[in-house]
């Protein structure tokens, strides 16, 4: 039973009035009117008082855990500098650059962005200009953001996947029919649209882990296929690392695949919960963004923002130099899916682990997960018991359709055991 919220419930209202549906994002609003008012390290405190170990990491943005103190004192210390002059270029967004260009395998040049749906809106328009070609494919179950070539085909009940599902109402007719929609990990469903459409394919845009639908795990074959294939019919790979980047691995997933996108976008856990995104790749390609001689426009007030800037460069320095936090959030990660796996089994409950370095998620369907079809068997019912009675016990994974939950650097051995403990509790009652 969902302990009541006063206060939360006090503030969703007021938030009604001048905000519609209370809330910034769609996906913050989870069936009760919650309302955070602290967090510290692994943990976030509601309004009402209630403590959480949080798995929810801002949606992946959380990285180091909340209020790291190397990133926060260097945002801290930005804020004594420049603020904002909009005239040419600052230190830090240099600084920022270059590491981007020294942790990403196939980064040779990088534009900063305020978030990861700009970086993707980026990516799509240069691989269009670039190859002079109007349509791109995405997969199904992946989400590269709100703007209109990609805003369609997440998480699709079974009679419109694969089929037209935009998220919005509002997108013009002609910015769904650009975007072509495949199948994850089945090579074959790309190739046919390349037949289907010869020279009119840009670009090919996936997560390489597709975490907006829980983690399907890319095959070997499958990201090795795209990029030949990609190659061959002359259109941009490109990956979208806005969740996977830096959280998997310095050099994100294509640091682990070994295979190198021609463009990469990443944001969230970049700057451990601070407003800051962008888009990496080759320099021939990132060149047409140059104001001189390029003309791919590259624009925006706050791009490169020194507090951004300056959380951004904590973050990544502080991975660059501290390689033993993958080694303990994959630790953690393996851990919870161990367990986890091993209390479904023991109690029988119908369920597939799955997950990546230090992210977890546990389907409710008994049969491994390869691409998008598979999850069309999960009991999205269950799935979401499971994650509000295990946020009513005080973990907070979000109570949504096939979201993932994420290990960050703050959490501890212990708190793994007891979410473990909680969660046989919680998938015992369920069976009751
Ligand atoms: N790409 C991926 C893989 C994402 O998960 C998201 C957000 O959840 C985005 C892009 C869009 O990022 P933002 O919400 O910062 O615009």
């Amino acid at each position: 039973m969902t302990t009541p919220k006063p206060v939360g419930r006090r503030l969703y209202e007021s938030a009604c009035q001048v905000i519609p549906g209370g809330v910034n994002s769609g996906t913050r609003y989870v069936g009760e009117p919650y309302s955070l008012a602290g967090a510290q390290g692994a943990y976030v405190t509601d309004a009402d008082g209630a403590r959480y170990l949080d798995y929810h990491a801002a949606f992946g943005a959380m990285l180091l855990g909340h209020n790291a103190p190397e990133v926060n004192g260097a945002v801290a210390r930005s804020l004594d500098g420049v603020d904002l002059v909009g005239v040419g270029v600052g230190e830090t967004e240099i600084e920022m650059a270059r590491l981007v260009v020294e942790l990403i395998p196939s980064a040779e040049m990088m534009i900063a962005a305020m978030s990861g749906s700009e970086a993707t809106a980026q990516a799509i328009r240069l691989a269009r200009a670039v190859t002079a070609r109007p349509l791109i494919i995405k997969f199904q179950g992946c989400y590269h953001g709100w703007h209109d070539s990609v805003a369609r085909n997440v998480i699709s009940p079974a009679g419109r996947a694969y089929g037209r599902d935009p998220l919005s109402a509002g997108i013009l007719d002609d910015a769904l029919d650009s975007t072509l929609i495949a199948e994850f990990n089945d090579l074959g469903s790309v190739q046919a649209l390349f037949e289907a459409h010869p020279e009119r394919i840009a670009a090919v845009i996936l997560e390489p882990i597709p975490h907006n639908v829980g983690a399907l795990l890319p095959t070997q074959e499958f990201v090795e296929g795209l990029r030949s294939l990609t190659r061959k019919e002359g259109a941009l790979l490109v990956f979208d690392e806005v969740i996977t980047g830096f959280r998997h691995a310095l050099g994100g997933y294509q640091q682990v695949c070994g295979v190198r996108p021609d463009l990469t976008s990443f944001g969230k856990a970049m700057g451990n919960g601070f407003p800051v995104a962008g888009l990496a790749g080759r320099r021939d390609l990132m060149e047409r963004f140059d104001f001189d001689g390029g003309d791919v426009l590259l624009a925006g007030t706050f791009n490169g923002h020194p507090v951004s800037a300056a959380a951004a460069i904590a973050t990544m320095t502080y991975l660059r130099d501290h390689p033993d936090f993958y080694t303990r959030t994959h630790t953690l990660g393996e851990r919870m899916r161990l367990g986890l796996a091993g209390i479904a089994d023991e109690l029988g409950v119908a369920a597939t682990v799955s997950g990546f370095g230090g992210v977890f998620v546990l389907y409710f369907a008994s049969a491994p997960t390869l691409g998008y079809r598979d999850l069309l068997r999960n009991d999205n019912a269950a799935y979401l018991t499971f994650h509000r009675r295990m946020t009513d016990a005080g973990f907070l994974m979000l109570p949504m359709a096939l979201k993932r939950n994420h290990v960050s650097g703050a959490h501890t051995e212990d708190d793994v055991e007891r979410t473990l403990e909680a969660a046989h509790d919680v998938l015992k009652g369920m069976l009751a």
